[in-house]
């Protein structure tokens, strides 16, 4: 009996051994999910290899259950990048796939695409009208018909197709999946889409020439950092490359930081290709709809793909393109279970399919930066915006030391707003920080409520008469007294959104002001009809978090002002800084992007400080370069490579004795600096406990030799009541 080799999502780095449950199994068979019976119950896995022989003795091996049929088998260059990811990140392959699957397929059900109303013919391909219909499996009787159909009509859709037998559409998609017949859009599909052909912009000198020099090198691996300021039309560039790859027929993957991006930004790939079939995959699909997109992708009929994080895991059997847009953004990292960041990970995909791909930015992270000087990434640059009339905006600092402010709003910043309302212009309130106070505070006693379960502070949330934990959701009335004295005299400190919003109300009663933050956003719907608020002039001033920071278009948008950004100034994460000046010039970019001049005011205690400097002078290269010397000088990356070792527990005391353990048993050659476990900087989080232990290394090989090591004995410390794992290129501590 053959033996198939499977991936299971369980915390131990082994695949598990079982008797296949036919007879004979063929190779293809690799990439199958597969149903095996695992402890007391049932579980699904991912075949990944198939052989004749196991290590498990002969009367051990339990039987697979069943093999799925109802999707094709994850393709060989997928099941690579996920043996990758294991690898790099040191993560259990059978959790590495899960984590990559969309949620329908990890489950023990069959998955059946219901068939909707075709916009797609399929057509057979050369490979298909040459083949022999015979040399197809006496089982496929489905195919055979669907094949002599074919021949005889030329194309049919999904309803057709159905005619035959209602698994017809299914054995469609597999045809499509071996190359057999290929899907093309109908008559119907393009004119449904009222395709204007709407006249493409000429491409500023910048734009061209970024075009110019991608375009002969698309069939061939490259790392392009497309550094462009705000509003330089990065956008436009991406579309026209991805326009020769269609030409190609080939598919382009777009990776954005945000889901309240992807509307914009589909609606822009749409109307640019109406009769092209894009799917948009996000968490704000169902399973069911996940799962569809991720197999139109799969066979190939999708051209397209946009998506957050997850979508890197996309399979596309013609990729020949990878964009990631946002490139920066801290999104593209996931912070739980298998740490992966997405950048990263499309990196080595691109690579190892030999596709370019394109990170853009106006401002890069240091480490994608430090690349592109160091020529690893090769780097385009727009320096200027592409819209003909439009500027960067004028940066101001508004000293707070002079000019007191009043709810956090100063009188030149009340001012501006004011030009701007009798302007009919558009002006953003930028304030990172939502709820209506951070703090609630006993001026007795100096006592704030924190949360019981975290180590932070409670978030004032006024309307609702709450306080809210943001790292844990948890949420409580709101006192009558102080927690620690008993005194009245408790009331909120610090601003958030809603305080500066209502603020303003109370400044400007006749504005229509729009509040923009986690908070506003929860419900699904609100942010493509605040969007088109915006966009159709329904809003005067738009206060919010740095959702507004993000790569959005607001043409009529002429103010920007940052209200209390200086804490991040002095802040002991190494990252701060680079943040901090992304996140401003990020915002300070929404000003001006059309026909009327932005200006971009910052209340700050601090105006001579280097990063506002920088940003007045729209300066990312000398401050990038700056904080470049300094990582160098304190040997911190991009200048070495860091892993963490991770531990939660009930108690902070068990996690640091674990790390204590694991740094004693580690053998460290040279090299290598192992450090000792510290408390995290959320030292407790949902009731749990956090420690961590850094590692670091000038050579990514070496470090990688050594957690290779480290980890196969990490796995036999007694480690009950611990949680740990690693976290390679951690983003935060
Ligand atoms: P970025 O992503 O670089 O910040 P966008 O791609 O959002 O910039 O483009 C900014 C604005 O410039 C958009 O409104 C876009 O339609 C416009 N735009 C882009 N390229 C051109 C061009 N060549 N000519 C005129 N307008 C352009
Ligand atoms: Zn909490
Ligand atoms: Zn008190």
């Amino acid at each position: 009996m053959p033996v198939i080799r499977v991936a299971l999502d369980v915390p131990l780095n082994i695949l598990f051994d079982y008797l296949a449950p036919e007879v004979e199994i063929a190779p293809h068979r690799i990439g199958a999910r597969v149903r095996v019976p695992f402890g007391r119950s049932l579980t699904t896995g991912v075949i990944v290899e198939v052989t004749t022989h196991s290590d498990v003795p002969q009367k051990k091996l339990k039987q697979a259950e069943h093999i799925f049929e109802d999707v094709p088998p994850l393709p060989t260059a997928l099941l690579d990048l996920f043996r990758f990811c294991s690898e790099y990140y040191h993560h259990p392959l059978g959790q590495v796939l899960m984590n990559g699957l969309p949620n329908r397929l990890r489950s023990s059900k069959p998955f059946f695409v219901r068939t909707a109303p075709s916009l797609f013919r399929y057509h057979l391909t050369s490979t298909g009208r040459e083949a022999d219909v015979s040399t197809i499996a006496g089982r496929s009787i489905i195919k055979r018909r669907l094949l002599a159909k074919l021949k005889e009509t030329e194309a049919i859709d999904n309803q057709e197709a159905e005619q035959i037998s209602k698994r017809a559409p299914a054995a469609l998609k597999e045809l499509a999946a071996s190359g057999w017949v290929e899907a093309m859009p109908t008559a119907l599909a393009t004119s449904a889409c009222n395709a204007v052909p709407q006249p493409l912009p000429t491409l500023t000198a910048a734009q061209q020439h970024a075009v110019d020099v991608i375009s002969p090198k698309v069939a061939q691996f490259n790392s392009w950092l497309l550094h462009g300021v705000t509003g330089s039309g990065k956008t436009e560039v991406y579309l026209r490359l991805i326009s020769l790859l269609l030409q190609q027929r080939r598919q382009t993957l777009v990776l954005v930081p945000e889901i309240n991006l992807t509307p914009q930004l589909e609606a822009i790939f749409r109307a640019r290709f109406p009769a092209i079939q894009l799917i948009s995959l996000h968490s704000g699909l169902s399973p069911a709809q996940r799962t569809a997109g991720w197999l139109e992708a799969q066979l190939g009929e999708a051209q397209i793909v946009l998506g957050t994080r997850l979508a890197v895991f996309t399979p596309l059997p013609r990729l020949g393109l990878i964009i990631v847009d946002e490139e920066h953004d801290l999104s593209f990292k996931q912070q739980e279970g298998l740490r992966y960041s997405a950048r990263d990970v499309a990196i080595f995909r691109a690579k190892h399919a030999g596709v370019p791909v394109i990170l853009g930015s106006a401002t890069p992270s240091l480490e994608t930066y430090y690349n592109a000087l160091g020529g690893r990434y090769l780097r385009l640059q727009l320096p200027v915006r592409a819209v003909r009339s439009a500027t960067l905006p004028v940066v101001r600092c508004i000293d707070t030391r002079q000019a007191k402010t009043q709810e956090s709003l100063s009188a030149p910043v009340l001012e501006a707003l004011q030009r701007c309302l009798e302007l009919n212009q558009q002006s953003l309130v930028f304030i990172n920080r939502r709820g209506y106070a951070p703090v609630l505070l006993c001026r007795s006693c100096g006592w704030t409520a924190v949360c019981h379960r975290c180590a932070s502070r409670l978030v004032v949330h006024l309307g609702e008469k709450k306080l809210r934990c943001h790292h844990c959701g948890h949420q409580e009335r709101f006192p009558g007294l102080c927690g620690g004295c008993g005194n009245q005299d408790i009331a909120p400190f610090g601003h958030g959104t809603q305080r500066v919003e209502a603020a303003l109300a109370q400044h400007f009663p006749r504005a229509r002001i729009a509040r923009v933050d986690r908070d506003s956003m929860r419900r699904k719907d609100t942010w493509p009809r605040m969007l088109k608020d915006i966009q159709e002039q329904r809003v005067d001033i738009l206060v919010g978090t740095q959702i507004l920071a993000k790569g959005h278009d607001f043409p009529n948008l002429s103010l920007v002002a940052i209200l209390n950004s200086d804490a991040s100034l002095f802040s002991t994460d190494f990252r701060a800084s680079e943040r901090l000046f992304a996140q401003l010039m990020q915002v300070a970019g929404r000003a001006g992007r059309g026909h009327i001049p932005g200006e971009v005011l910052i209340q700050t205690e601090f105006p001579d400080h280097p990063l506002y400097y920088a940003l007045r002078q729209h300066d990312y290269d000398s401050l990038a370069q700056t904080l470049l010397e300094e990582r160098k000088a304190a040997g911190f990356p991009p200048f070495v490579h860091q892993a963490l070792l991770r531990a939660d527990a009930p108690k902070l005391t068990v996690a640091l004795s674990f790390l204590a353990t694991a740094k004693a048993i580690a053998e460290v050659p040279k090299h290598i600096e192992v450090f000792d476990p510290v408390p995290a900087q959320m030292s407790r989080l949902k009731g749990t406990e956090r420690a961590y232990l850094l590692v670091q290394s000038r050579s990514r090989k070496k470090l990688q030799e050594f957690l290779g090591t480290w980890r196969a004995k990490l796995g036999d410390l007694p480690s009950r009541k611990v949680r740990w794992t690693l976290d390679v290129d951690p983003q935060e501590f």
